[in-house]
C-alpha cells in the first residue's frame, strides 16, 4: 500500500545526487527546502519519486519494524501490565 505514496526529490549541489527534500523555514520565515541528507538548501522539488526510487537512492524505511499492521498487534498487546 506504500507504493502509492510518493516524496518530494531534489537535485542537493552538496550531495551531488538527487536526494528527498524537506521543507523548513529559514531565519526570515520563508520556506525553504533542504535536503534530508547533508541541509543544504535545494531547489524546490519538481519531481516525486515512489518508495522504490528512493530506496535505490539509498534511503531506507522501518516499514517492517514493529508496526501493528502485519501481526495482528500483538506486540502493542504485551505491553499491557
Ligand atoms: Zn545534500
Amino acid at each position: 500500500m506504500h507504493e502509492s505514496v510518493m516524496f518530494p526529490v531534489a537535485y542537493c549541489q552538496r550531495c551531488g545526487s538527487t536526494q528527498l527534500a524537506g521543507r523548513d523555514l529559514d531565519a526570515s520565515g520563508a520556506w525553504v527546502h533542504r535536503c534530508v541528507r547533508c541541509d543544504h538548501q535545494v531547489e524546490p522539488p519538481d519531481r516525486r519519486f515512489s518508495v522504490t526510487s528512493v530506496t535505490a537512492l539509498g534511503y531506507t524505511f522501518d516499514e517492517d519494524d514493529g508496526g501493528c499492521g502485519g501481526g495482528g498487534c500483538s506486540s502493542c498487546a504485551s505491553r499491557s501490565s
